[in-house]
């Protein structure tokens, strides 16, 4: 993966993926592809990368795939992959470590469903699996490993790493491993991982400020069973069905073990680091004295990649007109609202009542939804009723509404079948965005 054009792909995936569609019979969302988004997509999809493609797998040839896939790596290997997926390399190859352990110690099985679904007890797969394979592959690289062991999203992450050419480790990956231990070795007594999650992040010693992914690391060395007990331990002591590993002290730990039962008066498995990081310095290390991180904070393709996507965004931002007129919203202004990436719904305003602390606007969808914002002569002289008649809202702040312009002034009233509504709720106009679903068919 050459970065700059996965930096590219991953952002162009990023702004598809801003809109996404429910698949109820896969049971997962995938990126919603858009006339605005087209070019994109077609872009991923040239590289086979499909924003909205879906996989599908079975629960037997997941857990095959993910045996065979793991056999192509050796351990110190997967770790080197892994230490340099903490900072020089992408973080897609952090897989790697724990993805050869789970193909490793996962058992030759038969599915066990749980009574009430069709979970694996054994490895936490379904009886059916679907996935969409280009967000989990934007996830690997920018959030994480797929979490809490599951098999066919490492099918996936090691089918990304097959046969192409392994990282090496920097010096400065090199640090950052020690610097990671060195944090959890050295907490003060009785702390979980939320706290370790908050000090590796206070370091920064990932090129993000997303806690998530400081979790992620922890979660990933807790699978391995660096971070682990001796009652649950990671991967490399023994296999844990998937049943005894979603296991936890109480309701509100979120993660699973053997994370979820970690402490830091625990310390660390040393036996473990020793073995799985046997051709690394594990030592401590003095967290004021870091080296010159390479590449430099920013330019890693966690950062470049955000950035790059922070820029598409403003690029797609820009191409909104500025609102017609001055002022506060008045009888006669037409605004247009943006409720999905493509989609614009126009509102009509009837009257503004200015009386109390703040001015409500009294406004009515009227007839189109538009790809952009409308010009004034394309706008409807109909209104839009909701399913059950005609329906009005009275918003405050229509102004300062997100993705909302004025497209006229002092447009004639429109027409409507059936009187208007006795009585308008009232709110924010904000809310208009998910209120307009019941007056349009197609945005439900
Ligand atoms: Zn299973």
């Amino acid at each position: 993966m050459h970065s700059t054009d996965s930096v590219e792909l991953l952002a162009r995936y990023a702004r598809v993926s801003a809109d996404k569609t429910f698949l109820p019979d896969e049971g997962i969302s995938v990126a919603r592809v858009t006339d605005a988004t087209r070019p994109d997509a077609e872009a991923l999809g040239a590289a086979g990368k499909p924003p909205d493609a879906v996989r599908r797998f079975t629960h037997d040839d997941a857990v095959a795939e993910l045996r065979t896939l793991g056999a192509e790596w050796e351990l110190g290997a997967a770790a080197s992959a892994w230490v340099a997926g903490l900072w020089s390399a992408s973080w897609a190859w952090r897989p790697a470590l724990t993805g050869v352990l789970l193909a490793r110690e996962l058992p030759e099985h038969d599915a066990v469903p749980y009574r009430t679904s069709s979970t694996c007890r054994v490895c936490g797969t379904d009886a059916k699996p679907a996935l969409a394979p280009t967000d989990a592959w934007y996830r690997r690289h920018t959030g994480g490993v797929p979490i809490d062991g599951d098999v066919p999203g490492y099918v996936l992450a090691l089918e990304e790493l097959s046969g192409r050419p392994r990282p090496v480790p920097s010096e400065y990956d090199r640090w950052v491993l020690r610097a990671v231990l060195t944090v959890l070795r050295t907490l003060p007594a009785d702390k979980r991982y939320s706290a370790a999650r908050a000090e590796l992040k206070r370091l920064r010693l990932l090129d993000t400020t997303a806690v998530h992914a400081y979790g992620s690391v922890l979660e990933e060395l807790a699978l391995v069973g660096v971070v682990a007990t001796a009652e649950h331990p990671g991967l490399v002591e023994r296999w844990s069905d998937y049943v005894e590993r979603d296991q936890r002290p109480n309701e509100r730990v979120e993660v699973q073990a053997p994370l979820a039962w970690w402490q830091s008066s625990d310390g660390l498995r040393e036996d473990v680091v020793r073995e799985v990081f046997a051709d690394f310095d594990t030592s401590e290390v003095d967290l004021d004295q870091r080296p010159t991180p390479d590449p430099k904070p920013g330019a890693t393709i966690v950062a470049a990649t955000a950035k790059r996507a922070r820029a598409l965004a403003k690029q797609s931002a820009t191409k909104v007109p500025r609102s017609a007129g001055t002022g506060p919203a008045s009888v006669g202004d037409v605004y247009a609202m943006r409720v999905s990436a493509d989609r614009w719904v126009t509102l009509y305003v009837w009257s503004v009542d200015s009386s109390g602390a703040r001015a409500y606007a009294e406004v009515e969808f009227l007839a189109g939804l538009f790809p952009e914002v409308p010009g004034p002569t394309e706008l409807s002289d109909r209104v839009q009723p909701r399913f059950d008649g005609r329906w009005r809202y009275r918003a405050h702040s229509l102004e300062k509404a997100p993705n909302t312009r004025r497209v006229t002034q002092g447009r004639p009233a429109p027409a409507g079948d059936g009187p208007p509504p006795d009585r308008s709720p009232s709110g924010n106009a904000k809310d208009l965005r998910s209120l307009a679903a019941a007056c349009f068919r197609e945005l439900r």
